[in-house]
């Protein structure tokens, strides 16, 4: 059932109108993904686990999602065991999560953030999908400034130069909420083309101005940071739509955009 509803999601139109198949032909650090649902949003977002499948993958992937319950601390990082999905357990990289968590007290290794918290479990069945053998760091943020932005961006970054590792980095975000389609479209295509200039300043004062509302621009900003320390400045829209397509329905809609994060052709790193 859940793996049909994958399927779709990459049969879907406003999908890659492709299944994934799977090579090692691109550098990728990683993306913007959606988390509504699968039926709203999931065709956006396997514009993303398509690139993943065709990408050189990582032993461990971070996920960092807004705090969409006010529970827990500000940056919360759940410290180990497994998280079940219907396909099977993944096992939490206790040792990177500890590592980065070490690198900055802003930061908490805790549970109570993640507990009624949906944006990063949905994204597990797609990596599930697309990866076998693989761990996760997930993290949750509560607050949208840059300090917090940056205090997280930096530890991740030290950590992965620290134990030189590599990862995989998902910020998972919808953009405007409840707006009419002709608004969100205005708005978002705005925010996106400062996210593709990896301009976060911009992009925080802009949401800021125009009161847009987009969960997860914590997220989005901190991918953006590590993205231009890295090196990974290459970053594309896969695919932008809204609700307002699904439902046919236009008036009120949510904004769904997927973006990836790649190394720039030719400069090599290593
Ligand atoms: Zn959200």
């Amino acid at each position: 059932m859940l793996l049909k509803q994958l399927e779709n999601c990459f049969l879907h139109e406003l999908g890659p109108k492709k299944k994934p198949v799977s090579s090692e032909t691109c550098n990728l650090l990683g993306g913007i993904v959606p988390h509504a649902s699968y039926i709203f949003s999931g065709p956006s977002a396997a514009h993303f686990y398509e690139l993943l499948a065709r990408a050189k993958k990582t032993k461990t992937i971070i996920l960092i999602g807004p705090n969409h319950t006010g529970r827990g601390p500000p940056i919360s990082i759940y410290p180990d065991g497994k998280w079940l999905s219907p396909l099977g357990s993944i096992e939490i990289d206790a040792k990177l999560a500890k590592e980065i968590r070490k690198k900055s007290d802003a930061i908490s290794l805790e549970r109570t953030a993640h507990q009624y918290e949906h944006s990063l479990e949905v994204q597990l069945p797609f990596l599930q999908y697309i990866m076998n053998d693989f761990k996760i760091v997930p993290v949750c943020m509560m607050f949208h400034d840059i300090h917090s932005c940056d205090e997280l961006a930096y530890s991740i970054v030290e950590t992965v130069e620290d134990l030189k590792c590599d990862v995989l980095v998902l910020a998972t975000s919808d953009f405007s909420h409840y707006v009419p389609a002709r608004q969100a479209q205005v708005i978002d295509r705005l925010i996106i083309d400062l996210i593709i200039k990896l301009d976060e300043e911009r992009v925080l004062k802009l949401i800021e101005r125009k009161k847009a509302t987009i969960c997860g621009y914590a997220p989005i900003v901190t991918l953006m940071v590590i993205a231009k320390e890295l090196g990974y400045t290459d970053v594309k829209l896969l695919n932008y739509y809204t609700s307002g397509a699904i439902l046919n329905d236009y008036s009120k809609v949510v904004g769904y955009a997927t973006l990836a994060f790649m190394q720039p052709p030719k400069k090599s790193k290593k």
